[in-house]
């Protein structure tokens, strides 16, 4: 029988001395006869095993002997299903939820399409309606927190505030004018005043969100890097995605890498957190892993757009922190990593020519401690351990495409749907209950987008694009 003794002495810790052993604890939420996965650091999984939730934490995690401890105010009795960390979106750009199939085929597309259409749309009303689709979209998918880039983050924070996830949302800093600055000072002035606001938030990180190297001056990475440590929060980039940035970098400064430049400006360190990392070789993943930063890595978005495998599996295997991201859904279009195990496994085999590259429960790691540790979360979030934070989803198992299940890294890697996830947990309050979101009105969500899109529409027409 599998007991874990740092789940015995949990229980035994809070048992007086003067009550006896087999006096039940009192839980707000008791999971059982699940298969749980902990992704602690051993892998430890029970097969009809229990989480038991006290307020906002993990009070027991174990095997079927522990329910009878506990005296629950709700049950979650799921029956088999998969119990497992809520799942981590390392980046995105949540509001892009009201642009998503919008020319995704179009050339040279960020620049000839995206930024002149943002110019024109985004408002307030934009960033809100399209961060509440999109946080509907990722709770629905198991996702329990994640990381944002985009502009008026604080309406973002209000929306994530509202549906009860968790998030690290980023304020845009671009040398360009944008919908909310006119230059990147005004970008960091912007993202000073959000992380002020947000700084004690229980459930929202306000960050940094230097858009890239090449749209950022020297000066400003710099001055970012300085703030992050002086304020203690993470700043979130684009870096080594493309061969644009590859080139104006190289010129900026004398041939080097956009991760050996970033090193040499003293913006590469552990409050950091690069999207995509394409383009990089061993020298920068040395940098890269000693630097402490973290690494999202998108492999849908990078392969539809045509830009190249991230090494994210050597990557991953040399220790650095690393997670799965969506990227924004008009790049990826999904927002759930769910719908991105089967291709992070299979295109590192391909790449690798090696059937055995990438084990599913590797890219379960990358969803869960490995994006945690991307965050720089890990203490918090990423695996079902004592006294770590209660977000936690349950996977339904009893789908045709479900059945059987021998080996359930394998069954949510190659057959599972986002649609999946039954239940979602975050901070200890059940979110979503046999697929109904119960904190925000979700339907009145989706009306709210489909009205939007109106404005889309006449917006690209007028930009003298067609809506395709
Ligand atoms: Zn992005």
């Amino acid at each position: 029988m599998q007991f874990k003794k740092s789940v015995l002495l949990a229980v035994l810790a809070t048992t007086t001395f003067s009550a006896p052993l087999w006096s039940a604890e009192s839980v707000d939420l008791l999971i059982k006869d699940a298969t749980v996965l902990t992704m602690d650091n051993s892998k430890t999984l029970y097969h009809h095993g229990v989480v038991a939730i006290k307020g906002n934490k993990i009070f027991a995690v174990g095997d079927a002997s522990l329910a009878a401890q506990f005296d629950a105010k709700k049950v979650l009795d799921v029956q088999g299903d998969i119990v497992m960390p809520g799942l981590i979106n390392t980046h995105t750009h949540v509001s892009m939820t009201v642009l998503r199939s919008l020319a995704d085929d179009v050339p040279d597309r960020l620049h000839r399409y995206i930024f002149p259409l943002e110019n024109k749309l985004i408002t307030r009303d934009m960033v809100r309606i399209g961060a509440n689709l999109g946080n509907v979209e990722m709770l629905r998918g198991g996702v329990t927190t994640y990381a944002d880039m985009y502009y008026f983050e604080d309406e973002v924070a209000k929306t994530v505030d509202q549906i009860g996830m968790r998030a690290v949302l980023g304020e845009t800093v671009i040398k360009f004018p944008v919908a909310d600055a006119k230059n990147a000072e005004e970008g960091i002035n912007y993202a000073l005043r959000f992380i002020e606001e947000y700084k004690d938030h229980p459930r929202i990180t306000p960050a940094f969100a230097p858009h890239a190297p090449y749209t950022n001056t020297t000066e400003v990475l710099q001055r970012v890097a300085e703030l992050s440590k002086e304020k203690n929060v993470p700043v979130l980039i684009h870096l080594a995605e493309s061969h644009t940035e590859q080139e104006k970098i190289a010129e900026r400064a004398d041939g080097k890498s956009p991760v050996q430049y970033m090193h040499d400006i003293g913006a590469l360190n552990d409050h950091l957190v690069g999207a995509h990392m394409i383009l990089v070789d061993d020298h920068d993943i040395e940098l890269v892993k000693e630097s402490g930063m973290g690494v999202a890595h998108n492999m849908s978005a990078n392969i539809k757009s045509a830009k190249g495998v991230s090494p994210a599996l050597k990557m991953y295997d040399e220790g650095v922190r690393i997670g799965l991201g969506t990227d924004g859904p008009m790049s990826g279009n999904n927002l759930s990593t769910i719908a991105e195990f089967g291709q992070v496994a299979k295109v590192h085999k391909l790449v690798n020519q090696d059937r055995a590259a990438m084990p599913p429960i590797k890219v379960i790691d990358m969803a869960t401690m490995g994006a945690a540790k991307a965050l720089h979360m890990e203490d918090r979030v990423g695996s079902l351990e004592v006294g770590k934070l209660a977000d936690i989803i349950v996977v339904d198992t009893k789908a045709p495409h479900m059945v059987p299940m021998y080996n359930p890294y394998s069954a949510l890697v190659y057959s599972a749907y986002p649609s999946d996830v039954r239940h979602s947990i975050v901070d200890g309050k059940i979110l979503m209950e046999d697929k109904k979101i119960l904190t925000v009105d979700e339907a009145a969500i989706i009306k709210e987008a489909v009205e939007y899109t109106q404005i889309v529409r006449d917006t690209v027409i007028a930009n003298g694009d067609e809506v395709l």
